[in-house]
């Protein structure tokens, strides 16, 4: 059984101290709406929720697992999940960030951002639930009709039914292009809206179908009949598991159903269903063929969530390792012994536990530090009142977004993995916990988009298609900071490295563009190593600008001397991870012979 405490006091620093996100906030929203008080509020209730009620349910979630019933083609959740939901739903999480008309709080994404990390390290399965119907409000807020989102997205968000997205079909995963689920259109209803009949099947359909709710609504891809071949023929529909009549009550059962659930690897709590449309009555969302683009709205928020979701992980994972390396008593340090009136050195004397730790700590303040400033440059995207503040800080999420996602779960795998190490033998025991945040972490590179998916997303449409509209703002960011602190000794050791990798990663990147406009296969052959590369020095930049926060406010010494010790172990250690990935770049193509 592992422990957890919502971080608190690391969620305010990285929101307050270092993104300044109350200046900010106040600054886009005007009044006094969004203050500290009332965001430190919501923290400190998510906080509860989480240690007391979702936390509890991780261990057993994963033993029970969902479990199918072949004969009803339903799915039964672990027993405590519908309470929880009950619970979340109650305290008004499922409304946090959604439009006030609609019922929610509108309250700004980088909270629900923050709120999001503390209930995923609760239950990263359970979370799923909820997680999955953002995602589906956001597609029928951005490009639903005024009817669809009283009828299908006011519920979910005042916690009644939940949403999927049923994107993923057997022959199509990372090519959307090639799905072949097919929407006709039928007859109209009272309200003149067309009807149409959606026939095909989806796999991997994460909270596909569960009984934590009356009603479940599947934002559907799939193909017109006069559909182009390809990604251009894709249109958005919604197929409610329970019809839903005109004046919004609940009506027959549609013509979709889960036809299996999935045994797999980790989030045993998640049911994953294969969903078969058997001419299941659906709108179509959107105009004809814009589905995937409608989708892809939506995909910002959920890769940003999943980037969440390492953070989430590994800040649980760190903190029971933590925790274990205090305790447990194992050797002696080399310098002699620490405590010599007990029987052994708890293992945090031994330089190499604390490279792991530090690691960790790194990695988790770091990816906090990330996932919050791109959250709040969405905020400023969807509610400054100046239209070029907007459009910067759309190009800056859509830069971020790749890394995000991309780099923060990759880091998870490596988090999960240190933490598990520093119980030994231990943390490969099921009872303690650990190994369950190694199998549940694995999710995170493949789904929304795999890490290669992502990687080719930054090179090869950010930056390559875009012009690295983003990026030029990122690294203006970057620069104008080494600028203000070149003076700064507390900062000396860091500003220095900080602008070499700057410049570094904009050389590189020039120079890649040439080589890929010479031949497009050296973008495939560059891409993650750019996208890990770009992470470390997003990380390092973030860190640098920790470090800056710690002295400038009034926190403690002993909490200076920490921001200080884990930048310079980064500074150190980790950002030159940076050298090997720019070797294997510049190596190019040619070292990927093709294979017969
Ligand atoms: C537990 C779970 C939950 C899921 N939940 C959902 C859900 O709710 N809704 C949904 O629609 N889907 C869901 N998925 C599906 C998931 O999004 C896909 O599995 C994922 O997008 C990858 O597709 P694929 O598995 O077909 O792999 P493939 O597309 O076959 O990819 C295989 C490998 O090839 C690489 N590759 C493929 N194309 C490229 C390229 N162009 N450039 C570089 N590398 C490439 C990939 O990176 C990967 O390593 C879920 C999957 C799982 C396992």
């Amino acid at each position: 059984m592992t422990m957890y405490k919502a971080p608190l006091d690391d969620q305010r620093f990285a929101l307050f101290d270092v993104l300044g996100a109350e200046t900010e906030l106040t600054r886009l929203v005007g009044g006094t709406e969004h203050t500290r008080d009332l965001l430190e509020a919501v923290l400190e209730e998510a906080g509860k929720l989480a240690e007391q009620v979702l936390a509890p349910t991780n261990g057993p979630g994963d033993e029970e697992g969902c479990h199918y019933d072949k004969a009803t083609r339903t799915v039964t959740t672990p027993k405590s999940f519908k309470d929880a939901f009950k619970q979340f739903a109650d305290g008004g999480w499922t409304s946090l960030t959604n439009p006030e008309i609609y019922g929610g709080q509108a309250l700004p994404a980088v909270l629900g951002a923050a709120t999001t990390e503390i209930f995923q390290s609760g239950n990263l399965a359970w979370s799923l639930y909820p997680l999955l119907s953002e995602g589906a409000c956001h597609a029928m807020e951005m490009h639903g009709e005024e009817w669809q989102r009283q009828n299908y997205m006011k519920p979910i968000i005042e916690g009644r039914w939940t949403g999927t997205m049923c994107l993923t079909e057997p022959q199509a995963g990372s090519d959307l292009g090639l799905l072949k689920t097919r929407a006709e259109p039928g007859e109209q209803d009272a309200n003149g809206n067309t009807r149409y009949k959606i026939t095909g099947t989806k796999i991997f359909i994460s909270a596909g179908e569960h009984d934590l709710t009356e009603n479940i609504v599947h934002l559907v891809l799939a193909r017109l009949p006069d559909a182009p071949e390809g990604s251009r023929g894709i249109s958005l529909f919604i197929v409610p598991k329970v019809k839903v009549n005109t004046d919004g009550s609940l009506g027959e059962r549609n013509a979709v159903s889960a036809g299996a659930i999935e045994h797999k690897m980790g989030i045993h709590a998640c049911s994953t269903c294969v969903m078969n449309f058997d001419g299941a009555e659906g709108y179509l969302i959107g105009k004809p063929h814009k589905g995937l683009m409608a989708m892809f709205t939506m995909m910002n928020a959920a890769r940003l969530s999943v980037g969440v979701q390492g953070l989430a992980l590994a800040e649980r994972a760190l903190q029971n390792s933590l925790n274990y390396a205090r305790e447990r008593l194992q050797s002696r340090a080399l310098s002699g012994p620490a405590f010599p009136d007990k029987p052994a050195d708890n293992l945090l004397v031994q330089p190499d536990v604390r490279r792991m730790l530090l690691t960790q700590r790194a990695f988790v303040e770091g990816s906090r530090a990330l996932v919050l400033y791109t959250a709040l440059q969405t905020d400023v995207e969807a509610r400054a009142a100046d239209e070029a503040a907007r459009k910067r800080a759309g190009e800056l999420v859509a830069f971020l977004i790749p890394i995000a996602k991309g780099v923060v779960t990759e880091l998870a795998q490596e988090s999960t993995k240190e933490a598990l190490q520093i119980y030994g033998g231990h943390g490969y025991i099921a009872e303690n916990g650990m190994e369950q945040f190694v199998r549940d972490a694995r999710i995170i590179t493949l789904y929304e988009g795999t890490t290669g998916i992502q990687a080719a997303d930054l090179l090869g449409r950010k930056i390559l298609q875009l012009q690295g509209a983003g990026f030029k703002h990122f690294l203006g960011e970057i620069s104008a900071f080494c600028q203000q602190h070149s003076a700064d000794a507390a900062l000396r050791t860091l500003v220095g490295p900080l602008a070499v990798a700057a410049k570094q990663w904009g050389d590189l990147t020039l120079q890649l563009a040439q080589r890929v406009q010479a031949n497009p296969e050296e973008l495939g052959a560059a891409a993650t190593d750019y996208l890990y590369y770009s992470g470390y020095v997003t990380l390092a930049y973030l860190w640098a600008r920790s470090v800056a926060a710690a002295e400038a406010g009034t926190r403690s010494a002993a909490f200076k001397q920490a921001k200080r010790d884990t930048a310079s172990f980064y500074f150190a250690r980790i950002l030159p991870r940076t050298l090997t990935h720019k070797a294997a770049i510049e190596a190019g193509v040619d070292t990927l012979p093709s294979i017969d």
